[in-house]
């Protein structure tokens, strides 16, 4: 086992302890998700060893491959991440226990016409920069997509996810999110999630009430190069 991975991982724990302590909330209230990709299925079942039981991969082909590889691994549950193509909807489906990255209504009707034993968790990814092209649905469209998310029949809706810009505070984009949160909630009540704080957030996601972190490079060390 590798040792460096059990500390970066129970430091990364502590973190958030704290973070939510700061907040005035329970830690027990945050699903920590270790962003995994680029690295090899191995990665996974050292974290497995560790007491992860959630990961994440942002690219489908990746997803469906290591789920396929760790199929014997039953108590793990897998989230995508990633930009989610229309074509590749029922290859994501049949890979992920939920989807974060649901920004428009034709992937979210391709999500729901993949079908499936058990309704799919979804959330619904808000882009919180100035650029139009960039994932997730502008906040002023967040309503209406969560309105028509929420008729699916085989659709769950659960929240909404957001990476932070590069350019801006990230507390002050989370003030954003958190508004589209409430805008989400207003739709479907029980859909509380909130999927934000990566590796160089997630203090400041905790503080605005974030209830998944999203962390990959603090836990797992640099990511392998790709592409
Ligand atoms: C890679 C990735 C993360 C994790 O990033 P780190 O900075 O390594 O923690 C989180 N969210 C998304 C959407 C990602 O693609």
């Amino acid at each position: 086992m590798d040792t460096a991975l059990a500390d970066r991982l129970a430091a990364v724990d502590a973190r958030i302890q704290d973070a939510a302590r700061s907040a005035g909330r329970d830690p027990a209230g945050i699903t920590r998700i270790v962003v995994t990709k680029f690295h090899p299925a191995s990665l996974v079942i050292d974290l497995h060893a560790l007491g992860v039981r959630d990961v994440g991969e942002n690219r489908q082909q990746e997803l469906t491959a290591k789920r396929a590889e760790l199929d014997g691994i039953r108590d793990l549950t897998w989230h995508f991440i990633g930009q989610a193509q229309t074509n590749k909807a029922r290859a994501v489906r049949a890979a992920a226990d939920a989807v974060h990255s649901v920004d428009r209504e034709r992937i979210a009707d391709a999500l729901d016409a993949a079908g499936g034993d058990a309704p799919l968790d979804v959330l619904l990814q808000v882009n919180l920069t100035d650029d139009t092209g960039r994932g997730g649905v502008a906040p002023d469209g967040v309503e209406a997509l969560a309105t028509h998310v929420a008729a699916l029949p085989s659709l769950r809706l659960r929240g909404v996810m957001a990476v932070a810009p590069l350019d801006e505070e990230p507390a002050r984009a989370f003030e954003r999110l958190r508004r589209s949160a409430d805008a989400v909630r207003a739709v479907v009540a029980d859909a509380v999630w909130i999927s934000a704080g990566m590796t160089g957030d997630f203090p400041e996601a905790i503080a605005m009430g974030a209830t998944h972190l999203r962390i990959g490079s603090a836990i797992t060390g640099p990511r392998p190069v790709r592409d």
